[in-house]
């Protein structure tokens, strides 16, 4: 038997088949698990629907999490159908393209703002409305990355919403571990996807990995989505408010 067989959940931050949560959901789907998907918008619903079909998703639903009803509408269309759900991955991030460019002292208020919002406000925003539906108890996912903790050239105020993003994974935890709600963070090495495009000189971020982390690469999709299977299973029962590595063990390491 898999290791989510009988387990519900929702994967929020499918773009493409290049996502970490794609990666994350497909590593579920062959354990076992049931899917929920939801997609940003009606661009993004044509990548995602084929992608959502192909595990056999039961619900395929839009939600731009910087709007609340969107997020409630999900989990009620969530709860009507399957009554209560066992996990949740959340894979999202945003930034204006110039914040992630010009030099930090030059982020606006709003692009500030705007970070924050969607990259880690919206975990707790998910959560709120989780939470309720897992009955039985659950596990949340989020994904965060070093430039949380460490000044990363050009994450800027990126690393300013993982910073916080952490910190909510941690006080979430605080709060739902009486109820047997566990929620924790995976900070990934670099992996080209969409979001990362974004970032300036991110072909600089891989070759420092090819030539500093202890395994000598960067890591994929699929090692980011075993971690998220061993966090969101049941062999990941005793973990909570942690920030969990999957970055081929560069976050320790530093390079003469
Ligand atoms: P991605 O572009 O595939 O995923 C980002 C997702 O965020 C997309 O699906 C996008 O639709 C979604 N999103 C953006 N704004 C949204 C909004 N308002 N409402 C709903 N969804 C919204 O890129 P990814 O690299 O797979 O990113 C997933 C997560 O992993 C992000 O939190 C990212 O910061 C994190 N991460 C990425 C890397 C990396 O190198 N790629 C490393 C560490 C952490």
């Amino acid at each position: 038997m898999g290791l989510m067989e009988g387990k519900r959940g929702i994967i929020f931050g499918v773009a493409n088949d290049m996502s970490i949560a794609w990666g994350i959901a497909r590593q579920l789907r062959a354990e076992g698990a049931t899917l929920a998907f939801t997609y940003l918008n009606e661009a993004l619903e044509r990548r995602v629907r084929p992608l959502a079909e192909s595990v056999d998703a039961e619900l395929i639903l839009p939600c731009d999490v910087s709007n609340d009803e969107e997020i409630e509408e999900v989990f009620k269309t969530v709860g009507d159908k399957w009554g209560e759900i066992d996990f949740v991955v959340h894979a999202i991030a945003f930034a204006n393209r110039e914040d992630l460019k010009h030099s930090f002292s030059q982020t606006s208020r709003e692009g500030f703002r705007l970070a924050m919002d969607i990259s880690a406000y919206s975990l707790v925003a998910v959560t709120r409305y989780a939470a309720p539906l897992m009955k039985k108890g659950g596990s949340i996912v989020t994904m965060t990355y070093l430039g949380a903790t460490r000044a990363v050239p050009n994450y800027n105020v990126m690393g300013v919403a993982k910073a916080a993003l952490e910190s909510s994974t941690r006080y979430l935890a605080a709060e739902l571990g009486e109820k047997g709600i566990r929620v924790n963070a995976i900070s990934a090495g670099p992996i080209r996807t969409l979001a990362a495009s974004g970032i300036a000189n991110f072909k600089k971020k891989i070759s420092l990995m090819d030539d500093n982390a202890p395994l000598r690469r960067t890591v994929t999709q699929e090692e980011v989505g075993k971690s998220a299977l061993y966090l969101l299973s049941d062999l990941g029962s005793g973990v909570t408010g942690e920030v969990h590595f999957v970055d081929a063990g560069f976050n320790f390491v530093v390079s003469a």
